[in-house]
């Protein structure tokens, strides 16, 4: 190992972490253009999860940004101009190579600790969100596309950026003056622009059944709501 680093085995295994939580950890990378939609579905799917008594949690756009990968700006009046300029992340493409790297390895402790980690980046390049995947074992990482046309996306456009885009206040937007490619092969498509959000959560959740993930649910089950018959 480089550096004279090197790798301690917990004590406590993965399969006995997911033992405990009743379900196994895995990644749920949804990918798709702003305002596709994942924010809002991976918020549907944390909600029905967190109800089957599910540990997830949802690592979430602008979120990360506020912390983990805070911009020069955040970091400036705390540690310096050279400090800010050396680790700050902003929207360039080696920028956000450097904002979905650490996303994955933050997603991959959570997998490990035998914990459903969402994400909901727009990680437009396919070779960074292909990266993540190869820091996972088989199986563990799922890429959830949420193909909605992009002329559906600039009508919902909840925090008015494509109007800022149009309006050349914003450059480099994916999808307008910047790539998104599309994944070729994910393990999940959703249609964003034709179905509900709930549907779509719902699609996702079967998927987890489906991929063993999480136990299938049969009979009545207490809930927040009280029992219901699933
Ligand atoms: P993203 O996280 O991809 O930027 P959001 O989750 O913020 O997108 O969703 C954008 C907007 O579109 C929200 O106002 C949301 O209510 C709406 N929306 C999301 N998914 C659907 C859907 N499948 N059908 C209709 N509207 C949706």
């Amino acid at each position: 190992m480089s550096n004279n680093i090197t790798w301690h085995d917990h004590k406590i295994s993965r399969g006995e972490r997911q033992r405990l939580n009743g379900h196994n950890g895995c990644v749920i990378w949804f990918t798709g253009l702003s305002a596709s939609g994942k924010s809002t579905i991976a918020n549907i799917v944390e909600q029905k999860l967190f109800e089957r008594g599910v540990r997830s949690y949802l690592l979430d756009g602008d979120n990360v940004r506020f912390g983990l990968n805070a911009g020069p700006e955040t970091l400036e009046e705390r540690h310096g101009v050279e400090f800010a300029k050396r680790f700050g992340l902003g929207f360039s493409a080696e920028d956000r190579e450097e904002n979905i790297r650490r996303i994955g390895a933050v997603a991959k402790l959570f997998c490990e600790a035998g914990v459903i980690a969402l994400t909901a980046f727009i990680s437009p390049y396919r070779r960074d969100r292909d990266a993540v995947r190869a820091t996972l074992d088989d199986g563990d990482f799922m890429e959830i596309f949420i193909d909605t046309p992009i002329e559906i996306c600039e009508q919902r456009d909840p925090k008015g950026l494509y109007k800022k885009v149009r309006a050349g206040e914003i450059k480099g937007f994916t999808g307008i003056d910047d790539p998104y490619e599309a994944p070729l092969k994910p393990e999940l498509r959703l249609e964003g622009g034709t179905k509900d959000a709930a549907t779509l959560a719902e699609e996702v959740v079967s998927h987890l059944e489906k991929a063993g993930v999480i136990p299938v649910l049969t009979g009545c089950q207490e809930t927040r709501e009280g029992m219901v018959e699933v």
